[in-house]
């Protein structure tokens, strides 16, 4: 493969993901594969307008696939927003003879990636890291199918102590803006309701859905809230509102938090950060730009970086149909 670039920088960006670090490596290896040297960039655009760099080599990434987190580290950065912050990191790039690069984070990330990009006619290809899962052009980005079993085996035990004391668990998950977390481990951790913020399914509803449930003598239930569901009532208040209108609940909540971005990447996304990782290489070094590495139909494909950003996820209906079906 001839190719003009003869050196890559990769960096992680934005919220941090499980299956970073599994890219990373996959970068770092294609790079080493294909005789083309490779550069970390340490915490993301922070790091490239401070010339925070280290030459990686095919060894420097040993024993981190299994890892969470990412071994690049990740930050935000408000000085890439303004152009002399932008100027400061072309210039560090230019002196260090890195002349593509691959960006491993959300649609903010990609942001920063398509305006410097549009300044600089700098080579990018992105790789979509976060566990939200809502980035079009993709049916996952690293880190959802993690996250999503990292929380049903948490909901798993919650459902044991709920079940043991006879309780309504109200679980807060990860989701301001989109419920794909909520409904996959809803339906994978056989919850009640699912509450997301696509589809407002109303307070009355779920009272109904749970006096059904008491009725039909189920011992125990479980409601997954995404942080920005329809109802508009945060999970506390949920909590409230179903004890005052349903006296027979002994209610409790758990809210998730950052527990959801932790640990060490499933299989599906350590398999999907190495096929990112070697799809991003070869494209940067076919002389693409400015797309997104995604997974559509499980064949790996290349989207706009532009459309990825604009472009909205949506919600599986069917999923929802299913969840329906499986709580009467
Ligand atoms: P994520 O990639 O997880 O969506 P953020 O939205 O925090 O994370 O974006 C990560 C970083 O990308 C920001 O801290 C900033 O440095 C950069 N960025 C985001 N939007 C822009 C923009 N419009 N112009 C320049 N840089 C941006």
């Amino acid at each position: 493969m001839k190719s003009k670039i003869k050196k890559i920088g990769v960096f992680t960006s934005g919220g941090d993901s499980p299956g970073m670090n599994a890219a990373i490596r996959a970068v770092v290896r294609t790079c080493a594969y294909l005789k083309v040297d490779c550069v970390g960039i340490y915490r993301g655009y922070q790091g490239m307008i401070e010339a925070d760099f280290k030459p990686m080599d095919a060894r420097s990434v040993n024993n981190i696939i299994n890892k969470g987190g990412t071994i690049l580290k990740s930050a935000r950065c408000d000085d890439f927003r303004t152009a002399e912050g932008r100027k400061k990191a072309y210039d560090n790039l230019i002196a260090e003879g890195i002349d593509a690069l691959v960006v491993i984070g959300g649609d903010g990330s990609f942001t920063g990636a398509m305006v410097f990009n549009k300044e600089y006619d700098f080579p990018i290809i992105g790789i979509p890291g976060t566990i939200d899962n809502d980035i079009f052009g993709t049916s996952n980005t690293l880190g959802f199918d993690t996250a999503t079993n990292t929380v049903v085996e948490i909901i798993d035990k919650i459902r044991d102590t709920a079940s043991s004391h006879n309780r309504l668990f109200f679980v807060e998950v990860m989701g301001r803006d989109v419920g794909h977390i909520a409904l996959n481990v809803g339906v994978g951790a056989g919850a009640e309701e699912i509450l997301i913020p696509e589809e407002n399914l109303g307070l009355e509803r779920l009272l109904e859905s749970l006096k059904r449930s008491k009725k039909s003598g189920k011992s125990s239930s479980i409601v997954v809230v995404a942080e920005g569901d329809k109802t508009g009532e945060n999970v506390f208040e949920l909590k409230d509102y179903v004890e005052k209108h349903l006296p027979i609940y002994d209610v409790r909540v758990s809210v998730l938090g950052h527990l959801q971005r932790g640990g060490a990447p499933s299989c599906f996304d350590r398999v999907l950060a190495s096929r990112m990782g070697v799809k991003a290489v070869e494209s940067l070094l076919e002389g693409k730009s400015n797309f997104m590495v995604g997974i559509q139909n499980n064949e790996i494909t290349l989207t706009p970086i532009s459309k990825a950003i604009k472009g909205h996820t949506k919600i599986d209906k069917e999923l929802i149909r299913v969840s329906d079906i499986m709580t009467t």
